[in-house]
């Protein structure tokens, strides 16, 4: 293959993957990671666990440093180096040096863009306080983790109930007495199914974090050192020590933008299958992105470190030479809440509806392992299937144990445009310390078969 000189923007989970990948396909290539902080390969789906404290050591979440990764994957790396400008016409990027605090030109062959995600803001009075925080990075985690250590806070506010909020209130509520969760909708999670958002609100009840529904954030209001003392809201004031915001992410597309790079409904770059953007030779993966709903065939924005790795590779490899082809994502998302898995795979009713679906759903509870076995729990599954075809659109499942595998069974129906027949038919694995004779996969794919006759 061609020599060529490969330039990935941003060094989290896309960024790294598709050069790591880009280096492999193209060995002859010369390829370089500009990364605006100074962390790469930041494992922050782990953040969580390291504010609890289940992982003790938080540098662990460093999955390469710049000279691992290019002694491994020879990629070379610069990091506190942000990439300023894309000037297509002349295949050249602007790049500030935060070292020097200087700007240089680069030349690129192939170019990926992979910069991710920004955390949403409420933009209200009160908002920079020094112990409010989001968590989307290294920096927001190590500061986190030291006011906690530093300045002992007894009660936290966490502002969204989404599935880091939930991870949040967990991991907080490890650490302090007191962890309310404040949220716009009436109940926690919105996305998922009312049957399964109501067995989160349960089990956030029996863990002690207090859910506060229906809440419109106004202010919060500091203390003359900068601190938040009280979250004021339409429901009245809510006293904390530290407040978490996670109220979701928006794609990173500044950069895009101004380089021209055509934007989709949801705010993501537009790619192809080979995740090549209308401009040539640019390339994009990650948060930055849409990608294509297997479902539905339409775009869908599904900031997933899942989605990103599988893209990256795909984008590396052709921006190296190579032909692959990125099929899109169906949506297969799980959560630990204390002692609860909950997973989503797939659309959900409302969305199916969006769609012009008409559909039929069902729920069945059923045991996990064979009864007479230790450890056996209710597994509850929710289906929803499109009426006229017959096929596996979305599901949900929750369960003290064996929801998050099961999803995965019916992640992968969903993504081979299974119907319910073929689901009910499976052949699947009955042994008594895993799973009952008839698995609870075929229970419900059984029972919903019924209600669509
Ligand atoms: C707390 C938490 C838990 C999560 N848990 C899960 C999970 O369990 N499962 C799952 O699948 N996903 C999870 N995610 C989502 C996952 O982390 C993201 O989908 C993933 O990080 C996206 O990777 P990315 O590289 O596309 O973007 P990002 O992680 O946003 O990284 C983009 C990088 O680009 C850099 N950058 C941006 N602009 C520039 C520029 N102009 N020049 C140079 N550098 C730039 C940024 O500094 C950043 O390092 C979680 C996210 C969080 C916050």
């Amino acid at each position: 293959m061609k020599e060529r000189k490969i330039i990935v923007v941003g060094g989290t989970a896309a960024g790294p993957s598709a050069a790591a990948k880009a280096k492999r396909t193209n060995p002859g290539a010369d390829v370089t990671i500009y990364e605006s902080s100074e962390t790469i390969s930041y494992g922050i789906c782990e953040a969580p666990y390291a504010i609890s404290g289940l992982i003790e050591d938080e540098s662990k979440l460093v999955k390469y440093s710049p000279e691992k990764l290019q002694h491994e994957k020879d990629v070379e790396v610069k990091t506190l180096h942000r990439v300023e400008k894309i000037i297509p016409s002349k295949h050249k990027l602007i790049i500030r040096d935060f070292r020097t605090r200087g700007t240089f030109e680069q030349q690129y062959d192939k170019l990926i863009i992979a910069t991710g995600s920004v955390p949403r803001c409420l933009n209200v009075p009160g908002e920079d306080g020094r112990n409010v925080f989001h968590l989307k990075n290294r920096e927001d985690t190590q500061s986190i983790i030291n006011y906690l250590n530093n300045e002992k806070p007894e009660s936290a506010v966490i502002v969204g109930s989404g599935y880091i909020g939930m991870e949040m209130a967990e991991a907080l509520r490890a650490r302090l007495p007191e962890v309310m969760l404040l949220d716009q909708s009436s109940l926690p999670m919105e996305g998922l199914e009312e049957e399964t958002r109501r067995r989160v609100l349960e089990e956030l009840n029996n863990n002690g974090v207090q859910f506060i529904p229906d809440v419109a954030i106004e202010a919060f209001q500091q203390d003359g050192t900068g601190r938040v003392k009280h979250v004021i809201t339409n429901r009245g004031a809510f006293e904390s020590d530290i407040v978490i915001l996670a109220l979701g992410v928006d794609p990173n597309i500044e950069l895009a933008k101004d380089a021209n790079i055509r934007i989709g409904e949801y705010g993501g770059i537009i790619t192809d299958q080979r995740m090549e953007t209308n401009l040539d030779d640019i390339y994009a993966a990650g948060d930055c992105c849409e990608v294509q709903n297997i479902v539905t065939g339409k775009p869908i924005y599904l900031p997933l470190a899942s989605v990103a790795s599988r893209a990256a590779w795909v984008a590396g490899e052709n921006a190296a030479g190579g032909h692959a082809v990125f099929k899109g994502a169906i949506r297969a998302t799980a959560v630990k809440i204390f002692n609860l898995q909950i997973a989503q795979v797939g659309i959900s009713s409302e969305e199916a509806i969006e769609n012009g679906y008409k559909i039929v759903t069902d729920v069945i509870s059923a045991s996990s392992r064979n009864e007479l076995m230790p450890g056996s729990e209710v597994v509850t599954i929710k289906l929803i299937v499109d009426k006229s075809t017959r096929r596996l659109l979305g599901a949900n499942l929750f369960s003290c144990c064996g929801a998050v595998l099961r999803a995965n069974t019916l992640a992968v129906a969903i993504q081979q445009k299974m119907s319910v027949d073929e689901i009910a038919r499976l052949d699947l694995i009955y042994a008594p310390p895993f799973a009952p004779l008839w698995d609870p996969i075929l229970i419900a794919a059984n029972q919903v078969k019924k209600k669509n006759h």
